[in-house]
């Protein structure tokens, strides 16, 4: 398991290379990388504004923390350092591809989509479970839809439920 001071030593590297590669800007980065529950991301980068100064937070999926390679790992910090240089959204304009090719001509792979079929996906907070043969369908957020009027998509029965996943186990 990999511990916050490596996360921010990451990215302290991950900074130092994309300043070296791509030149240094004037908005701070946070030193501390956080770790978030995220479902659909690896990683993000957040700018909060405050009196013209522009901080930058990164971030990064509790589960690609625990599943990722170093490699991985490195590839995201660097994506979202990226977007932390001046005029940078969370889109991925020309500046922000540039910069990215610059970075991958040296043996990086950053991407504006990423997928790590290794990393496991977060674990879902309720299941819809067929009683009738066993189906289990993960969901985050709990079922608004009444069950009895839908039919399970194997076996065709109208035997659906919606069980609270066990809790989950903290890391
Ligand atoms: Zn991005
Ligand atoms: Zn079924």
């Amino acid at each position: 398991m990999r511990t916050v001071a490596q996360l921010d030593s990451m990215l302290a590297d991950a900074i130092e290379i994309v300043f070296a590669v791509c030149g240094p800007h004037h908005n701070r980065i946070s030193p501390e990388v956080k770790i978030r529950k995220y479902k659909t991301a690896y990683g993000k980068c957040v700018k909060r504004y405050n009196g013209g100064v522009v901080t930058c937070q990164i971030s990064l999926a509790d589960n690609f923390v625990q599943d990722g390679t170093d490699e991985q790992l490195m590839d995201v910090l660097l994506h979202e350092v990226l977007h932390t240089y001046p005029g940078e959204s969370t889109g991925h304009n020309e500046a922000f591809l540039q910069r990215a090719n610059q970075l991958n001509a040296l043996g990086y792979s950053i991407k504006v989509r990423q997928r790590f079929p290794e990393v496991r996906s977060a674990p879902p907070n309720w299941w819809i479970v067929c009683h009738n043969c066993g189906a289990r369908l993960p969901r985050y957020r709990k079922p608004t839809i009444d069950l009895r009027f839908y039919r399970c998509g194997k076996c065709q029965r109208s035997a659906l439920a919606v069980e609270p996943a066990k809790p989950r186990t903290l890391k």
